[in-house]
């Protein structure tokens, strides 16, 4: 069968993130990559059909999963050396919970070119939407269906210095954020809803309050919530400092006691010695 290549792009993996609301999201680079590409690997046909027609392709396309059958990624590496091959999700960029990380990885192993038309991501549209610190964050999908398995996955982050992200639903919505505000503490919070849509909106308070506010009314549409990092830790009193002082006295030198709880606790180590030396003399 004699294959058709593309006329301008070379051969190789394109990652094209589309829109994740508005069709005009999509970048004119992606839309040129979806034109011109030789196959368009995608998660459902007739989701990216729409998307194809609004880039004004007519580009043949094929489904993939991660999880299709292996002969379904070795054949499109195959047709990577020879062909360009554009990886497209239903919404924003591949990926991002979301197919491609096998074919990626395959690709690269297979030695073939990869480049990217990046572009919209729910997750990081949230975080700039949502006022809370967008320096330090970690991204976490969709959390668990189970709220056992939920409540590990949130227990494992609880001290993570940092913005969390999460991928919810609405109907999940209010047992989620009753359960983060479980584990992770009173944090503020922001619910982001329909990002790039008619009915975009955000939603903040804390965790609290928003698990409050779904389980009030279900929001509906396509949720990110954006959770702060823990504030910090307020510095500890002069009980707990004398009570972990005389604990580590039992096992320590004076001078090494004074050092453990000054790292612990924060506290003043020159005090503590001095501390530590009148409460031996007392002993
Ligand atoms: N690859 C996509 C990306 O780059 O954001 C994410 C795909 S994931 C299967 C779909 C989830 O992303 C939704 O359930 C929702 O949590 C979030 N999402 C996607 N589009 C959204 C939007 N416009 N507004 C809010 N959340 C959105």
């Amino acid at each position: 069968m004699a294959i058709l290549m593309s006329a301008s792009l070379a051969p190789g993996l394109y990652i094209v993130a589309g829109p994740i609301g508005n069709l005009s999201d999509l970048s004119p680079h992606g839309a040129q990559i979806l034109r011109e590409a030789d196959v368009v690997a995608v998660e459902d046909t007739r989701v990216s059909a729409k998307l194809l027609r609004h880039a004004g392709s007519d580009r043949p396309m094929v489904p993939y999963h991660d999880h299709s059958d292996e002969r379904v990624r070795a054949r499109l590496i195959e047709r990577m050396a020879g062909e360009a091959v554009a990886l497209l999700s239903d919404a924003g960029t591949p990926l991002i919970s979301d197919p491609g990380y096998k074919l990626v990885r395959d690709a690269r192993a297979a030695g073939r070119a990869i480049t990217t038309a990046a572009g919209p991501c729910a997750a990081i549209a949230a975080l700039t939407l949502s006022g809370l610190p967008s320096d330090r964050f970690l991204f976490m999908g969709f959390l668990p269906n189970k709220a056992k398995a939920r409540g590990d996955a949130l227990a494992e982050i609880a001290g993570v210095r940092a913005t969390l992200i999460f991928y919810e639903s609405g109907p999940r919505c209010a047992a989620a954020l009753g359960d983060m505000a479980r584990a992770l503490g009173e944090r503020p919070a922001a619910l982001c809803r329909e990002i790039s849509k008619a009915h975009e909106d955000v939603l903040t308070g804390t965790l609290g309050d928003l698990a409050a506010a779904c389980a009030e009314k279900e929001p509906r549409g396509e949720i990110v919530l954006i959770v702060g990092p823990p504030g910090e830790k307020p510095p500890a009193d002069a009980d707990e400092v004398e009570a972990a002082l005389i604990a580590a006295l039992a096992r320590l030198p004076a001078s090494q006691a004074a050092s453990e709880v000054a790292r612990t606790l924060g506290a003043d180590r020159k005090a503590l010695y001095a501390r530590a030396m009148a409460l031996k003399g007392k002993a």
